[in-house]
């Protein structure tokens, strides 16, 4: 079934310990889009400035991703610099220019209305509503958010949370959100404002999964090789719902394998600078990978 993503497309800066990537394809919705056609065709509504350069457009294209939704606005594509610290786990956002990015207001194309698989990346939350007000009753919802909505947009994102069958945080997001310092107590807590799903990632630790039928955790997946983790919470995403948009049902058994597949498509994002590695990832090293993480996590 097919699978719709709204959020952001970006120039991304991004310095690591290993070394710096100037201006280079970034974006929640990019990084989202190249995990997910891994499994199905992604469609795609996001907005770029008219510096956004063909190459791009055409490394999507040619991955399967339906850009009939990608805007073109007059002025620059969104720019997003992060610095990681010296072990990865935390970074600072040293610049965002939101450009065209600022006034998004999605548009989702008539032949991408009745898509039954929705993913809404990071974003303001009465953005992200209104994409739910164009789409024809989907069959599962899953949106991101992060601090800056759960501090200043309280209020839009408690009437979304409603409207979604599943939530998408981090463990400090979560915690953020609930005001519980306990993760369990938190992902109950979560559950109550709405949402049948609550999947908390917890970086190198892996995942949590909460909802009022069961509780699941996965640790990540062993890489030995973190270059870059820009991107990983979206790829994880794009990996849980593409996966997901090709099952029958959304079963505790598919959402489980679900949580695997995202689990390794974040694998390989961190693996390379930028989309390089996810972009040039291939359904087999998928499956590999996949197999290894079974193993890794059976008694
Ligand atoms: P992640 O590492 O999963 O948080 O995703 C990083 C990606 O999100 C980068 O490619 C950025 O371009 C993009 N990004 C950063 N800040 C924002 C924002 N406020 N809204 C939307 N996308 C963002």
């Amino acid at each position: 079934m097919s699978l719709l993503v709204v959020g952001s497309t970006a120039f991304d800066t991004v310095e690591t310990p290993h070394g710096t990537a100037a201006d280079c394809l970034g974006g929640s919705s990019t990084y989202f889009c190249l995990a997910a056609r891994l499994f199905t065709q992604p469609r795609l509504v996001s907005v770029v400035g008219d510096d956004f350069p063909a190459k791009h457009r055409a490394l999507l294209a040619e991955r399967g991703v339906d850009l009939a939704g990608l805007e073109t606005k007059p002025g620059k594509t969104f720019r997003w610099h992060g610095r990681y610290s010296s072990d990865m786990n935390s970074r600072d956002t040293i610049d965002v220019q939101l450009n065209v990015f600022g006034d998004f207001q999605p548009k989702v194309p008539q032949s991408f209305r009745s898509t039954p698989f929705v993913f809404l990346a990071n974003g303001a939350p009465a953005t992200q509503a209104s994409v739910l007000d164009q789409v024809d009753k989907p069959k599962f919802v899953v949106a991101d958010t992060m601090d800056l909505w759960i501090e200043h947009h309280r209020d839009g994102l408690l009437a979304l949370l409603p409207r979604l069958d599943g939530l998408i945080v981090n463990d400090s997001e979560v915690k953020q959100l609930t005001g519980k310092g306990n993760l369990i107590q938190a992902g109950r807590a979560v559950l109550a404002m709405g949402p049948k799903l609550v999947i908390v990632k917890k970086g190198e630790h892996g995942s949590f999964v909460f909802s009022n039928f069961f509780h699941y955790a996965l640790p990540a997946y062993p890489t030995e090789s973190v270059v870059d983790p820009t991107g990983a919470g979206d790829s994880f995403a794009g990996g849980f719902m593409g996966y997901l948009a090709t099952c029958d049902s959304v079963s505790v058994w598919n959402l489980k394998r679900a949580i695997a597949y995202g689990t390794v498509t974040a694998s390989l994002t961190v693996e390379g600078f930028g989309v390089e590695r996810i972009a040039a990832a291939e359904r087999g090293t998928v499956e590999r990978r996949f197999h290894e993480l079974q193993q890794f996590v059976s008694a």
